[in-house]
């Protein structure tokens, strides 16, 4: 029997058209050009379905109510089919991507975001071997899990970055292997995916995205700058800082904002801003004031991953404790525990 695979189809690059000189997602298109190409009728593909939402949307324009509604999609469609794929703009994805992992606890079919550089529609492109590439990983390969695939790549979704803005390896996993590479034949690292679940996936909505936020560091940021950014409605931010999760120790004013947005609950999550390697709170006095002003280590999650599991921590417990513990432990494979 034919594998079945969901095509939720939110928008992106993939189905853009040239309207007026410039790329604009417009609706039907993608679906027409692949009716037109026989690739997308080879018989080892998968049955597929397309969703396509409405608005289609450029990618900078998705809100965490995107997350919600692609979220419920495949929860709705879960039974029906053997997987998922999101088609979806690379601007935002690994936002997306990130979030979709938390959302969907305990997932048991692989969910697979995929996108392209270069549109469907022209002649030289990367969006028909993701499309296919992806089509064959989610109907064939029991990936319990969030992914994203690019450029030969499988990578777990709440480890990815956009790493480049115009080259077709657009994405990485700076602190993880890729779940798959393929080559001339696809060669699944068995051992980097997570384990099947024995129970079906639970959708955890999240109830105030709104409240987290992120700040990246840099040399002379004032502590008027940082308490203002840390006032209500903000329950939760990423502070992006240097290196192994160092910020400055010869400014007590700083150091005092962050003290009493702690002490007063915020949850304050110190992530660096290499790409690459994790945050550790013991190595330098820089880094050490920063945990005895109350701040967490955000090991080596992505800014992306850390910023949509606060947002998903904050919608499902209250106590800020179990929030810190819970933000500090491995959940979905998003952080590595040494
Ligand atoms: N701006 C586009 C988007 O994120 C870029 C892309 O899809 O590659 O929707």
């Amino acid at each position: 029997m034919k594998k079945r695979v969901y095509i939720a189809y939110t928008g992106g690059t993939i189905g853009m058209k040239l309207v007026h000189g410039r790329y604009q997602p417009v609706p039907n298109f993608l679906q027409t050009l692949m009716a037109a190409n026989p690739a997308f009728h080879h018989a080892q593909l998968p049955h597929y379905t397309i969703s396509q939402y409405q608005p289609l949307l450029d990618s900078p324009n998705m809100t965490p109510a995107d997350w919600s509604r692609i979220a419920r999609d495949i929860c709705d469609h879960y039974d029906e089919y053997d997987g998922f794929i999101v088609l979806h703009g690379t601007d935002t994805m690994a936002y997306s991507a990130s979030a979709l992992a938390f959302m969907l606890e305990g997932l048991g079919k692989p969910v697979i975001f995929t996108g392209s550089q270069i549109p469907l529609c022209e002649l030289r492109n990367d969006a028909q071997e993701n499309l296919i590439a992806s089509l064959l990983l989610a109907a064939d390969y029991a990936i319990p899990e969030v992914c994203l695939y690019f450029h030969k790549k499988l990578f777990r979704g709440c480890r990815v970055v956009k790493v480049d803005a115009s080259g077709f390896d657009a994405f990485d996993s700076p602190n993880y292997r890729p779940l798959a590479e393929l080559g001339i034949g696809v060669a699944v690292n068995w051992g980097a995916v997570r384990p099947l679940p024995d129970s079906p996936p639970t959708l955890h909505e999240l109830t105030s995205p709104g409240e987290v936020g992120a700040l990246r560091l840099y040399p002379g940021m004032s502590a008027r700058i940082l308490e203002n950014v840390l006032q209500p409605p903000l329950r939760g931010l990423i502070l992006q800082t240097y290196g192994a999760g160092n910020a400055p120790d010869n400014d007590p004013e700083f150091l005092r904002v962050l003290a009493a947005a702690t002490a007063r609950g915020v949850v304050i999550v110190d992530c660096t801003q290499c790409l690459r390697g994790t945050v550790d709170l013991t190595k330098y006095t820089t880094g050490s004031a920063l945990a005895e002003a109350g701040l967490i280590s955000g090991y080596d999650m992505t800014p992306e991953a850390a910023l949509t599991k606060l947002a998903y921590l904050l919608s499902v417990h209250d106590d800020v404790a179990t929030i810190k513990t819970q933000m500090q432990a491995n959940l979905r494979g998003e952080l590595t525990v040494s």
